[in-house]
């Protein structure tokens, strides 16, 4: 899994977001909208969850990864791939900096 060099948090983890839910983070919001966790996080605003069908990758944010011995990983990690591809202008953010966006919107 790939990391971010960030210029509060060095390397770090990063998380992906459609370029709208990104938009938010580069205004210093917190992304609204759905967030999926397919192997990485993935922001998506309301938009593009219904243009991009990201309801279909529901189930599997709720069922959370198999383990990668199961049979059943192939085919997650087809439907992470694909959720990352359907993002055409996706964006790369680092973790901890999103993470920091919510930790403040709820102190709000
Ligand atoms: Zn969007
Ligand atoms: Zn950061």
């Amino acid at each position: 899994m790939g990391r971010v060099r960030c210029s509060k948090h060095g390397s770090s983890p990063f998380d992906v977001t459609c370029s709208h839910a990104g938009e938010q983070i580069d205004n210093g919001e917190f992304p609204t909208g759905h967030q999926f966790t397919l192997i990485q996080r993935l922001f998506v605003c309301n938009e593009c969850v219904k243009l991009l069908d990201f309801e279909k990758y529901r189930r599997l944010h709720e069922e959370g990864a198999p383990d990668p011995s199961d049979p059943s990983w192939d085919a997650y990690f087809e439907a992470w791939t694909a959720a990352d591809e359907a993002l055409k202008d996706n964006r790369y953010f680092c973790s901890k900096c999103i993470d920091q966006l919510e930790r403040k919107r709820k102190s709000q």
